[in-house]
């Protein structure tokens, strides 16, 4: 495991933040919901396994992830109150995430049920809270965010129970998101990609693009930076990229939450080049429709 827990990636960009004296707003909105992310891991503790080992191995095989929403265990009052904290948060940056509409401003805006359902399962979200209309993406970013603790929680008891050999699919095999990241393991190179939602790390091949599939080796490329650490993987077919390290060409420790959001610059350079990141494409998702074969 190269992920973190929430207390370690917070104290990492604390302590990142005062050396290099970076007052990127970015970093300080990330630095916010962090901590309101922390509080609420601790107060979720840590969860009962949604599944065993027995159901676990027969999802696995059908390509069906772990978690489903009824599994979700969801503690509602809680979730409502971390949902509020969240959207405080991003009201406070208008200039990172444009104006938030009125009905999420409200002293207390409710986060319905069956679109917190419709978020995990990859389904169109309702465009409207309370009838305000909502950007999809500032919406989708909203959830993920509020969602994250008991995604990441779940996905801690849980992950042991994935078969990485079998799985190898182009979707979370803990919550069925979208990777946003990927990393070349230390010890063969293999590359693995990091969930989107839960922070999951899963074993894929080097030579197929995460977000459309594709293995045609003509339509797929990757640019690396100077010293050989980070790798922007791109896609002819599909036109997305996704970041990457090279855990073979560094020593320090990594956490990989943090790398995600310190490497912005790739992301300039990918879209610079005229590509998306693939994450946001909902439309690539490619669950099967039923559980079980
Ligand atoms: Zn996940
Ligand atoms: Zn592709």
């Amino acid at each position: 495991m190269t992920a973190g827990t929430y207390g370690e990636v917070l104290k990492r960009l604390e302590e990142w933040r005062k050396k290099e004296e970076c007052s990127s707003r970015f970093l300080e909105f990330y630095q916010r919901l962090l901590g309101i992310q922390a509080k609420a891991t601790k107060q979720i503790g840590k969860p009962k396994p949604a599944l065993k080992s027995k159901a676990s191995h027969e999802r696995i095989e059908s390509g069906w992830p772990l978690i489903s929403f009824d599994e979700l265990d969801l503690d509602w009052p809680l979730l409502q109150d971390v949902f509020t904290e969240v959207t405080v948060a991003f009201a406070k940056y208008p200039d990172l995430f444009g104006e938030i509409p009125k009905s999420l401003r409200e002293p207390r805006p409710t986060l319905p049920e069956e679109m917190v359902k419709a978020w995990l399962e990859g389904a169109k979200l309702p465009s409207t809270i309370a009838g305000d209309n909502i950007d999809e993406h500032l919406l989708e970013a909203i959830i993920q965010a509020t969602l994250r603790p008991w995604l990441t929680s779940q996905a801690k008891v849980l992950v042991s129970l994935v078969n990485q050999e079998r799985w190898r699919r182009r979707y979370c095999p803990i919550c069925g998101g979208s990777p946003d990241f990927a990393f070349l393991d230390k010890e063969r190179g293999s590359r693995w990609l990091l969930c989107s939602r839960c922070d999951t790390e899963w074993l894929f091949q080097r030579l197929e693009c995460p977000y459309c599939g594709t293995k045609d080796q003509n339509a797929l490329a990757y640019f690396a930076d100077d010293e050989g650490l980070y790798r922007l993987y791109v896609c002819e077919q599909c036109h997305t990229y996704i970041k990457a390290i090279d855990l073979r060409h560094t020593e320090s420790e990594v956490l990989l939450q943090l790398e995600r959001v310190m490497t912005l610059d790739l992301d300039r350079q990918g879209q610079e080049k005229g590509y998306q990141p693939g994450y946001s494409r909902i439309s690539s998702r490619v669950i099967p429709q039923s559980e079980g074969s």
